[in-house]
């Protein structure tokens, strides 16, 4: 494995794979640690990509796990995992019994140990707030992040990254849903969703939507034809286009504020399920819904609570009785005050857990049994693929930060790997490798197109 100080963190383009893409040099910029968490919960129905790579490519995780422990001087390494699955909690048990703890976590920090942090099997269990919580019993300041009580959550692919060692070029995806054979699988940046999807042996989309991410908090793709797997992509699920969670997804604003004006009777059950309203944060989406019965959200300060919203989606795909969009009504509130400078250290009250936390938390079971999953929930086998991918398309920014400088020209020949847009200075982004070996063929301004030789 290349250490850090061998090859900077920074060259290797590498950024959060759980679906934010902050850029990972960034987040291991931190020191003397008390926690390094790594996210394994995977709490989004359908997804089994981390489970896989932690099942399948242990040796490669662990090198990744102990570079990232050497860096940030963390004393305590928490890999997260869901206790539904067993085997996979006694895989990695016995992979760090196998690995002394000097070997694992590196003899220079005192005495730091690595722990399994087994969680139960609810949504949102990978939220970082909650994850912050589960391992060190500390809640984050409002507005606050990890690394203000002393922690940093990593995802498992990332993990996998840094123990490669090598430049940020393929990505690991679950690809399932309405499709012959859902898998996980590693492709190039930049192919086409299209190809893609076509792994899983489907050949026709017609009549199916994809959503890029899980069924929770993924995005649906417009334009499957325009689409292309980005770095932060951790899933493809296909559904078909009458399914309700796809209705709801694809609703328009207007559509939905019709929706929210027309029966919400304040029952509440979206608060008192809301996992950011129940770590005690001041978030209220019945208040949103409120506001938009009666008032536009810019008229008054009343759903201000809103900012605190993660937009997880259990309100809307889970809590409310009436099926109504509480997330969505929260989402367009959040966005007017955040956008009319309201800031979440505004609030000065600590956060205290609410007592009927553990009691109100909703199992994957129940989440999908009511968002019409449980015909889809099936496995996903980590597969290997020898296929030659002909064309790619890197878009500049698939990261939290300033997009990429393109440093190559249409005409280019480049290898796989190989450094084709770098960080702005003095900005915070992420650099852009080659994901295959060929010619530039276009570089756009959002873009960069290799098409093999
Ligand atoms: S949005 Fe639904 S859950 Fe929330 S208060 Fe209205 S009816 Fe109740
Ligand atoms: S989406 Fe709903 S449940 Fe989730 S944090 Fe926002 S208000 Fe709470």
């Amino acid at each position: 494995m290349n250490q850090p100080n061998e090859f900077p963190i920074s060259e290797l383009g590498i950024i959060g794979c759980g679906g934010a893409g902050f850029p990972t040099h960034v987040k291991l910029a931190a020191r003397g640690l008390d926690y390094l968490i790594v996210n394994g919960a995977e709490c989004e129905p359908l997804l089994h990509k981390d489970k896989e790579l932690l099942e399948h490519l242990t040796d490669q995780f662990f090198a990744g796990l102990r570079c990232a422990i050497e860096v940030t001087q963390a004393k305590i390494g928490f890999i997260a995992v869901k206790e539904k699955y067993p085997a996979l909690l006694k895989h990695l048990e016995k992979a760090i019994a196998d690995r002394s703890s000097a070997e694992v976590m590196g003899e220079r920090f005192g005495n730091p140990r690595l722990q399994l942090l087994p969680l139960g099997d609810f949504y949102p269990a990978g939220d970082e707030y909650e994850l912050v919580y589960e391992a060190s019993k500390r809640l984050m300041p409002h507005g606050g992040i990890p690394l203000n009580v002393g922690c940093v959550v990593v995802n498992v692919e990332t993990i996998l990254l840094l123990g490669g060692g090598k430049p940020m070029t393929s990505k690991f995806l679950t690809i399932t849903g309405k499709v012959p054979h859902p898998l996980t699988v590693e492709v190039p940046i930049g192919i086409a969703v299209r190809e893609a999807m076509a792994l899983t042996g489907i050949r026709d989309l017609t009549g199916l939507t994809v959503i890029d991410g899980g069924p929770m908090m993924g995005k649906i793709i417009t334009d499957i034809d325009a689409e292309v797997v980005k770095k932060t992509c951790g899933g493809l699920i296909a559904l078909p286009n009458e399914h309700p969670l796809i209705v709801k997804m694809t609703r328009p604003n207007e559509g939905n504020r019709r929706v929210a004006r027309s029966a919400c009777d304040q029952c509440t059950d979206c608060t008192e399920l809301c996992p950011r309203f129940l770590l005690g944060y001041p978030i209220k989406p019945h208040k949103a819904m409120r506001a938009a019965q009666f008032a536009p959200f810019n008229d008054q300060n009343y759903s201000v609570e809103s900012v605190f919203c993660c937009e997880c989606g259990l309100c809307s795909l889970f809590a409310c009785p009436e099926d109504l969009p509480p997330r969505e009504m929260a989402v367009m509130a959040k966005k007017y005050h955040l956008g009319r400078g309201v800031k979440l250290t505004d609030w000065k009250n600590a956060p205290t857990i609410h007592p009927m936390r553990s009691a109100r938390r909703v199992s994957i079971d129940r989440l999908l049994k009511k968002i019409g999953l449980l015909d889809y929930d099936r496995k996903a086998p980590l597969t290997n693929i020898e296929i030659r991918f002909e064309k790619v398309k890197l878009p500049l920014k698939m990261h939290i930060g300033a997009p990429s400088i393109p440093i190559v020209k249409a005409g280019d020949r480049v290898q796989v790997g190989q450094k084709i847009g770098e960080i702005p200075e003095k900005k915070l982004g992420a650099a852009l490798h080659a994901s295959i070996s060929g010619r530039v063929a276009e570089v756009s301004g959002d873009a960069i197109t290799i098409v093999r030789e």
